[in-house]
Parts: structure tokens; C-alpha cells; sequence
């Protein structure tokens, strides 16, 4: 019984933060899954919808520790 999280730099803003792996919201850069951070979500989102995308929203726990259980 244990929990975890990642800790990475930010693709966008290029701070630490830290992160529920499996919930975090992420982009794909060249062809690897990069986390991004909440306030980066927060900044692309109307971008996105401009575009005509989907706002991004992250899992309530997106930047919380999880559980070790649910790491796959
Ligand atoms: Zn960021």
C-alpha cells in the first residue's frame, strides 16, 4: 500500500510540478507523451477552443499522488 506520483518539467512552461501519471493531461511531441501543467492547460484551453478543439480537462486528481494500485 504506497502512493505515487511523477515529477517532470512542464513541456509548456518548463516549471516542476508534479503529477498523478495516469491522469495527468499530456501533448504529443513527437511522437512521446509529454505532461503538461495545470496552468498550461488553463493557457491553451481558450486556444483550443478557438480552433475549434476540445478544451482539455484534466481528472480531479490529474495533479494529485495516486494510489500505487492503479499504476497499470
Ligand atoms: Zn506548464
Amino acid at each position: 500500500m504506497g502512493y505515487a506520483f511523477a515529477t517532470s518539467t512542464c513541456i509548456g512552461c518548463k516549471r516542476l510540478f508534479c503529477y498523478n501519471p495516469m491522469k495527468v493531461p499530456s501533448v504529443r511531441i513527437n511522437g512521446v507523451r509529454e505532461p503538461i501543467c495545470q496552468a498550461c492547460v488553463n493557457r491553451a484551453n481558450p486556444e483550443r477552443i478557438k480552433n475549434g478543439l476540445e478544451p482539455i480537462v484534466p481528472a480531479p486528481d490529474a495533479y494529485k499522488a495516486c494510489d500505487e494500485k492503479e499504476l497499470g
